[in-house]
């Protein structure tokens, strides 16, 4: 695809504008590559210097190298590091930027030893910042995950009845997304039943559904490479006065947030909104994880939504909104949607109602 290209270069050329001469940037993270190439296979190496770059696969990878990146100049390695050496000592490089996060400690000494003469320096969150800011492309294939993600809910959400079994669930609402044209789930999906619900990233496990459980549901589809990520919380056949209220109040905070949200806001004071509306109701402290994250290649990624955080949301950044109430041994109750931001609010990409639900 012409245009893909067309939105690498431009990529690269981004990240290009903090490469001095002399410097090159070493990317280890597959997500990172696919951004700056097109490359989808999961693992290799990519070097960019002011004027070049080079790919660097393994065998397994060489035909899809080819495919995916024309015209790039591609390096077989047997071995990931002295293949990098070999690159690096090649492009008369003076210091090498590289993805510390990515790299392991026993490959870093490697390449510590292969290269002695070469200063290493761990990269900053650079790109991390180019990629939360999504292009109309990138959106398109966050809004299909989320549709296909939506739509398989819509159909599980009939199988839900006293006796059915937590994974049981998953696994139907798994097979739907890949049916309906899912590469991956965005995740291991969390199906949640009961006490399960008060934790916030529980295991679809045996338990099996009664009447009057609460029913998280947390779940998202990958598709064109970009997730999706949603909680539902219903109730089974009947929801009870203090689940109806916190229901509420969680909803509240939920809303004020996604109201709140727009190019210029930072991204702590979507926290803090969301916290305070818990706080009044006496919650906050029920609230252990962050308000949302970054969603795209990676379904967490920059920005973070919590305390304190001062990066600036910018228009075309996607991030999820997702607070909840936990209480220990009893239910928990998650509201989350995955929103983009514009200059003037922001869009709910996820499309499955927040209203409260018995299903
Ligand atoms: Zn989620
Ligand atoms: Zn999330």
């Amino acid at each position: 695809m012409g245009h893909e290209r067309t939105f690498e270069t431009e990529r690269l050329g981004r990240l290009r504008e903090g490469v001095a001469d002399g410097e090159a940037l070493l990317l280890f993270d597959a997500k990172n590559i696919r951004y700056l190439t097109g490359f989808t296979g999961s693992e290799g190496a990519l070097a960019v210097g002011k004027d070049w770059r080079v790919l660097l696969v393994d065998g397994r990878y060489v035909t899809q190298a080819r495919n995916e990146v024309p015209g790039a100049e591609i390096f077989e390695f047997r071995n990931r590091i002295e293949g990098i050496a070999a690159v690096i000592g090649g492009h008369a490089v003076e210091s090498l930027g590289f993805e510390s996060s990515a790299l392991n400690v026993e490959e870093y000494l490697r390449l510590r030893e292969k290269l002695p003469e070469v200063p290493l320096r761990p990269l900053s969150s650079e790109l991390q910042e180019i990629r939360a800011v999504k292009n109309g492309e990138e959106i398109q294939r966050i809004r299909q995950a989320a549709r296909i993600a939506g739509e398989a809910l819509a159909e599980v959400r009939s199988l839900i009845r006293p006796g059915v079994r937590e994974q049981e669930l998953a696994v139907e609402l798994d097979y739907r997304m890949r049916r309906s044209g899912a590469e991956q789930v965005s995740f291991e999906t969390i199906v949640a039943a009961a006490a399960n619900t008060a934790l916030p990233h529980a295991t679809p496990g045996d338990r099996r559904i009664a009447d009057g459980d609460c029913v998280m549901i947390d779940y998202g589809a990958v598709w064109g490479g970009y997730h999706s990520d949603e909680t539902c919380t219903w109730f089974a056949g009947r929801v009870d006065g203090r689940q109806r209220e916190v229901y509420g109040i969680v909803r509240e905070a939920h809303d004020r947030a996604i109201a709140a949200i727009r190019a210029g806001v930072a991204c702590g004071e979507i926290d803090r909104i969301a916290r305070s509306c818990l706080a009044e109701a006496g919650l906050d402290g029920h609230f252990s994880h962050g308000t949302g994250h970054g969603v795209g290649l990676d379904v967490h990624e920059a920005p973070r939504l919590a305390s304190g955080r001062q990066e600036i949301l910018r228009a075309g950044m996607v991030v999820t909104v997702e607070p909840g109430v936990y209480i220990p041994g009893l239910w928990g109750i998650r509201i989350e949607d995955t929103v983009l931001v514009m200059e003037e609010g922001c869009e709910i990409l996820t499309p499955t109602s927040k209203e409260l639900t018995i299903v």
